[in-house]
């Protein structure tokens, strides 16, 4: 049977497995919706963190957000997109983590959330965590302890 050593790796923080800040695409509130759907469809992201000069963060804009915003009733109006902001169309309800938070944490949010940004105290922006990271953590150790296992 595959023992997973909770506590060793679920107990961990996730310091270690974050997408550092200046790593992570991301768009400022007043930037416009041509903008920010250029950023996502350019780096092929479905979301992306929103910040402010700072790097403080305000909250998180999808693509589903900016087409949802521009749907008028017959047609969709891209002429807006020019004059609209990101803080008008932002999700501003979202978790996050602090990166002293434990991998057991991490993984309870990305049940729900394919990322979750990480802030410090003052909600300065320091980074992702993905689902990705997280199952490729699990993943090197389950094989680690299935080798373990057969030399036994
Ligand atoms: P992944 O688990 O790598 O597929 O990433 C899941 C989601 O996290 C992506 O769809 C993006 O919304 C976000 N993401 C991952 N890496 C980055 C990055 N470097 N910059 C901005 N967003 C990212």
């Amino acid at each position: 049977m595959i023992s997973l050593q909770s506590d060793k790796v679920l107990g961990a923080t996730i310091r270690d497995l974050i997408i550092p800040a200046e790593r992570v695409a991301h768009v400022q509130v007043k930037n416009n919706l041509e903008h920010a759907l250029l950023v996502l469809t350019k780096t092929g992201y479905t979301a992306v963190p929103v910040l402010d000069p700072k790097y403080k963060l305000h909250g998180l804009v999808s693509t589903t957000h900016i087409m949802d915003s521009i749907l008028g009733l017959e047609r969709i109006e891209f002429d807006k997109l020019e004059h609209m902001t990101v803080e008008d169309v932002m999700n501003k309800e979202l978790p996050s983590l602090k990166m002293n938070d434990t991998v057991e944490k991490g993984l309870e949010l990305l049940v729900d959330h394919p990322f979750v940004c990480v802030q410090d105290e003052d909600n300065m922006f320091e980074g992702i965590l993905t689902r990705r990271t997280i199952l490729d953590r699990l993943h090197t150790h389950f094989q680690k302890n299935n080798n373990e296992k057969d030399l036994d």
